[in-house]
This record gives C-alpha cells, sequence and structure tokens, in this order.
C-alpha cells in the first residue's frame, strides 16, 4: 500500500506560495519553476496543482494536461538553453529516486559532452537561476 498524499511537502508549499521558487510559467493547472539542485544547466521542474504523491496515484486527466506543458516547457528549455537534447524524468517512491512527494516531472537538458550532474546535488546560484527561468519563459 502506498503512503497517502501530504499537502505539507516542499511542492505544496510551493504551489501555496509559502516558499519562493524560481517561476518558469503557470495556469490553472501546473507550475513550472527551476529545480534548486539542478543535474544541468537549465534543469526545471514541473508539478501539477493537483496534489498526488506521484504519478501512480495521480488522476489520469491530470496526467494528460500536465504532460502536453511539459512538452511545451521540454521545447522551450531546449530553445532558451541551447540544449542538444531533453531527458524527461519521473521517480515514483524514495526506492526508484524519489525525494519529493508530490508529482513532477523533470525536464533535464542535455549538452553534448556534458555529464550529468547527481540527482539532488549541489545548490545552484540563485541569480543564475532567476536569469535562466526568465530566459525559458520568453522561449514560451
Ligand atoms: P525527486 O527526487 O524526483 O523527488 O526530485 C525532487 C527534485 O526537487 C530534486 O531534483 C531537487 O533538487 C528538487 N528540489 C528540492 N527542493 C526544491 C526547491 N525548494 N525548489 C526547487 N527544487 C527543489
Amino acid at each position: 500500500m502506498m503512503d497517502a498524499y501530504d499537502p505539507d511537502n516542499i511542492f505544496g508549499k510551493i504551489l501555496r506560495g509559502e516558499i519562493p521558487c524560481h517561476r518558469v510559467y503557470e495556469d490553472d493547472d501546473v507550475l513550472a519553476f527551476m529545480d534548486v539542485m539542478p543535474q544541468s544547466s537549465g534543469h526545471t521542474l514541473v508539478v501539477p496543482r493537483t496534489g498526488s504523491r506521484n504519478l501512480l496515484d495521480a488522476h489520469p486527466a491530470v496526467l494528460a494536461t500536465t504532460i502536453e506543458r511539459v512538452q511545451d516547457i521540454a521545447k522551450a528549455v531546449k530553445k532558451a538553453m541551447n540544449a542538444d537534447g531533453i531527458r524527461i524524468a519521473q521517480f515514483n517512491e524514495a526506492v526508484a529516486g524519489q525525494t519529493v512527494f508530490h508529482l513532477h516531472f523533470h525536464i533535464i537538458p542535455m549538452y553534448e559532452g556534458v555529464t550529468l550532474k547527481p540527482h539532488s546535488g549541489d545548490m545552484a546560484d540563485n541569480d543564475v537561476l532567476a536569469d535562466q527561468a526568465k530566459q525559458i519563459a520568453a522561449a514560451l
């Protein structure tokens, strides 16, 4: 049995405006913002406003809308960051690498010859993240 969704998670707090983020995009369905511990330059997260623990307990309609937004934002990330490719990642439960228990999709730009940094590694510079968020928003 999976644990229930707990709204007191860090992305729940970001969605409610209780803690800040470097916002890339938002609408009635999703919020997209920069990952503070990026695996590559431009690493962006897309989070549905409707809470679920992960993909496994999400409503199919939420998944459908969210993946459409992931596509749009991935294209903008690729363009703004001049990336060579994009990796989409999504983890379900701690054993699979999930650390924040509110459904989210990782948009990770890939660059020729550049190895990804570890998942949940070093914090990025705030000014750099703010600048990247602006550039990606402008490419949407
Ligand atoms: P996951 O392991 O898929 O649950 O990913 C959680 C991601 O959230 C990691 O890549 C973290 O670097 C990122 N993260 C954790 N806290 C924050 C935060 N306050 N703002 C933005 N990203 C965060």
